[in-house]
């Protein structure tokens, strides 16, 4: 019934209806309509089993794993992976300034820990900041208590730094167990994953062109639109003015993923 719905919505007649509608959905209309799930369609059994799983776990997690917002949004996140770095993400700091956007930067702790200036310039420019374990690698076979040491570990760096500690995470790769999951978030860290990927990661299909692309191919509203902050993105950088553009004039606006969630973006430190 929900899939039928959202269908329904998604035809061109209703759409135009619907924008004519104001933007404050009813009372009791704020969940989704429809079963969250990777839009990007994979290109090997990898990533097809990845799709699988996520939609899986957004199902079975869900106020505490986000793959797209949860309320009936035209509204977009952008969120930059694997930063903080010195070449890149002044770069991305300047076009989202350029074209007032606010976005999401996931951190990885001991680069947080390495520069500092950057994380706070971040922070002071508005974007909201979340954790990407504290090196990059995958934690997804390790138990709870060691994936759980990555997200303290990142947020004591970005506390110091910042005063304030995340309440959301994006596990590196995306790479996460059930168990952790809900580990978590009884400690108040929510697990955010994507639903739309820009493939910038993959040296095959990371053309400024394909860039943006993937991304116009599968954007939707409430999307959550993987992107990095690494240090060999440039194209990325690259890409974005166009991305930003182009999602405005198809209607969607920007937020931050607290906003895009409604959830909270820092957790009360006892
Ligand atoms: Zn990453």
């Amino acid at each position: 019934m929900a899939t039928r719905r959202f269908n329904i919505c998604s035809s061109a007649v209703v759409l135009a209806v619907a924008l004519a509608v104001p933007a404050a959905a009813p009372a009791g209309d704020s969940v989704a309509t429809r079963t969250p799930d990777l839009r990007n369609r994979p290109h090997n059994k990898g990533l097809a089993r990845f799709k699988k799983t996520v939609a899986r776990q957004a199902a079975k997690f869900p106020t505490a794993y986000f793959l797209e917002a949860s309320k009936r949004t035209r509204a977009v996140a952008l969120t930059f992976d694997d930063g903080p770095d010195p070449k890149l993400t002044p770069r991305l700091l300047a076009v989202l300034a350029k074209h007032k956007v606010k976005a999401t930067f996931f951190l990885v702790g001991s680069r947080a820990k390495r520069y500092p200036k950057l994380v706070k310039a971040i922070h002071a420019a508005g974007h909201a900041i979340g954790g990407h374990g504290y090196q990059h690698v995958s934690l997804k076979a390790r138990n709870q208590y060691a994936a759980w040491w990555h997200i303290r570990a990142t947020n004591n760096v970005l506390q110091r730094i910042l005063g304030v500690r995340p309440a959301f995470y994006r596990p590196p790769y995306g790479a996460v167990s059930d168990r952790q999951v809900a580990f978590f978030a009884k400690r108040g860290v929510k697990t955010i994953n994507w639903s739309v990927d820009s493939f910038d990661w993959d040296p095959k299909r990371n053309a400024v062109e394909r860039i943006t692309g993937e991304v116009l191919k599968h954007a939707h509203d409430g999307a959550i639109i993987l992107l990095h902050s690494g240090s060999w993105r440039g194209n990325t950088a690259k890409a974005l003015p166009t991305l930003i553009a182009e999602l405005r004039k198809r209607g969607h606006g920007f937020e931050t993923i607290p906003q895009l969630l409604g959830i909270p973006a820092i957790k009360r430190v006892k």
